[in-house]
């Protein structure tokens, strides 16, 4: 259905599966109270409410969650909660955001226990938006919040107290591969137009399909799409039978956001001086598809939890096979 829906970029938005409402519904779904479902989850999935997530500040690197500076001070049934996040994805049209801050103050530095995630009915006093960040794919969709003493009831709590680390953990596994399922989409029209641009572009005496140099490229993209959907549908199997798929979800979203990159500039290639202008959507495509390698674990933090995952195989059982899939080859 993503990878469908996002062969245009309205697709996600007519069908109500874009980020963040997509990786907010898995994870209502899973840690919101009944009460929480039913004023929060149900408006979300019948596509009359919207939402946002807050983790990400400037001052402290968003690829550690543990260092957030968002403070939740508590105040008798209530919370008081002061910071500073940015490039909040539609929290400008959001109804409400899950705001993860650091509430416990008497643990270490690195634990996992510090955040708590909350529900902040928007707009409210104390959440002020005060400016749309413009990045290379234009202005608007991300904002930057600044929070002033802003109040929310003990009972806005998502997922209990200590437990945002965690709860932000298990979002971003079923969201990332909803992008991963995204950038399928803009992959396969990217080699579509590859294909499409090489048949009748002649050069040389022969159209470019017949040139070995493009053929390779060509051959590189589908043979990088065929891995990405293996990879995605396998990790998605193991999402569906519960079983641990942190392992699987970042080799996938790694793995697939770097593909899209490749994909796309091979086709800016082959298109030549069309490909570089925006007469195609592969120079728009080429800006969105930038984010992909840092936004929701950056690249490098993947290649660390793949690592760590597969020494740690070796040392338990002897061999890395369960950190390559844990497949019956
Ligand atoms: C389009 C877009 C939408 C976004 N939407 C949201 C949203 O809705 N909500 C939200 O909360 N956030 C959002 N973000 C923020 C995003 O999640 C962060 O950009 C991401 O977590 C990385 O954090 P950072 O930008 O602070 O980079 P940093 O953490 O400062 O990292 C910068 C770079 O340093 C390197 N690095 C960092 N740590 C390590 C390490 N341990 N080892 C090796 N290298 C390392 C990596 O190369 C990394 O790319 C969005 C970002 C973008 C671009």
């Amino acid at each position: 259905m993503q990878a469908e829906a996002a062969k245009t970029r309205v697709g996600p938005w007519v069908f109500n599966c874009q980020a963040p409402d997509e990786g907010n519904m898995h994870t209502l779904l899973h840690w919101a109270t009944p009460e929480q479902k039913e004023k929060y989850l149900k408006p979300l999935c019948n596509g009359v409410s919207s939402s946002c997530f807050a983790m990400t500040e400037p001052e402290v690197a968003g690829s550690d969650p543990t260092l957030i500076k968002t403070f939740a001070i508590k105040d008798g049934d209530e919370w008081i909660i002061n910071g500073h996040k940015w490039f909040i994805s539609g929290a400008n049209r959001a109804k409400f955001a899950i705001l993860i801050a650091r509430t416990e103050l008497d643990v270490p530095e690195g634990s996992r226990g510090a955040n708590t995630a909350f529900i902040v009915d928007l707009p409210t006093e104390g959440w002020n938006n005060v400016r749309e960040v413009e990045t290379m794919h234009g202005p608007g969709g991300h904002s930057e919040i600044v929070i002033s003493d802003l109040r929310v009831h003990d009972s806005q709590i998502l997922g209990g107290r200590g437990n945002g680390h965690r709860l932000g953990q298990y979002r971003l596994g079923p969201a990332r591969l909803a992008h991963c399922m995204r950038w399928i989409a803009q992959a396969e029209t990217a080699l579509n137009m590859m294909v499409d641009r090489s048949l009748k572009r002649y050069s040389h005496g022969s159209y470019l399909a017949e040139k070995q140099g493009v053929q390779w490229m060509i051959a590189d993209s589908a043979m990088e799409i065929y891995q990405c959907k293996l990879m995605i549908l396998h990790a998605a199997y193991k999402i569906d039978r519960g079983d641990d798929f942190r392992t699987e979800v970042s080799m996938a979203k790694h793995f697939v956001a770097n593909s899209l990159n490749r994909i796309i500039d091979r086709a800016i290639q082959v298109h030549g001086a069309l490909g570089y202008s925006t007469d195609t959507p592969l120079a728009n495509m080429m800006q969105h598809a930038r984010w992909a390698r840092f936004a929701d674990g950056a690249d490098e933090i993947h290649q660390m939890r793949i690592a760590e995952n597969t020494i740690k195989a070796f040392t338990d059982t002897g061999t890395t096979s369960k950190a390559t899939g844990d497949l019956p080859i």
